[in-house]
């Protein structure tokens, strides 16, 4: 999940987040793209180059972590 807005300005930059994937996963160079969406600041263009994308990762354990989540007995007194 990108963040909606940048950590240290707080300019909206959530919704550039899909066009700016989609043109770098077509081959673009990710600095072009920032300067075609107007993305000037460094510390908003750091949130840019510098994301990963773990949402696909988690969802993948889910099933695992409902599974685990039986309640744990009482400790010992
Ligand atoms: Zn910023």
């Amino acid at each position: 999940m990108f963040p909606v807005r940048c950590f240290t300005c707080g300019k909206v930059i959530g919704d550039k987040w899909d066009e700016y994937a989609e043109r770098v996963a077509s081959g673009e160079p990710p600095g072009k793209v920032l300067d075609d969406l107007g993305i000037d600041r460094y510390c908003c263009r750091r949130m840019f180059l510098t994301h990963v994308d773990l949402t696909g990762e988690f969802s993948r354990f889910a099933a695992l972590a409902r599974i685990d989540a039986t309640p744990e007995s009482p400790p010992n007194v």
